[in-house]
């Protein structure tokens, strides 16, 4: 259920969050679940970019590829004094996710 009424807009950090969907494409993957903060649902996709081609993308070992991703609350919800020219569109929460 989201909570998003009285969350006022705040950069705040949250630690690793656990219970994220990942969802593995070509080029990177895809993370959803709720924010720590407003529980608004928010997605994000991470393009990790291939440099040898995305040819063996699930079978070799890839040193570059990061273990955690930040997200940022993207719920979609106008929180009350954010920034005009903040790129976030939610809350301000960000947090990691454990992809590895
Ligand atoms: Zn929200
Ligand atoms: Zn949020």
């Amino acid at each position: 259920m989201a909570d998003h009424d009285g969350v006022v807009f705040a950069e705040v950090e949250f630690p690793v969050q656990a219970g994220f969907a990942i969802a593995w494409g070509e080029d990177g993957l895809t993370a959803a679940g709720p924010c720590p903060r407003c529980a608004g649902r928010t997605e994000m996709m991470f393009a990790f970019g291939s440099p040898q081609g995305t040819k063996g993308f699930f079978g070799r070992a890839r040193p570059t590829q990061p273990t955690k991703v930040t997200m940022y609350c993207e719920c979609g919800y106008w929180h009350e004094d954010r920034p005009p020219e903040s790129p976030d569109t939610g809350c301000g929460a960000y947090w990691s996710v454990d992809i590895s």
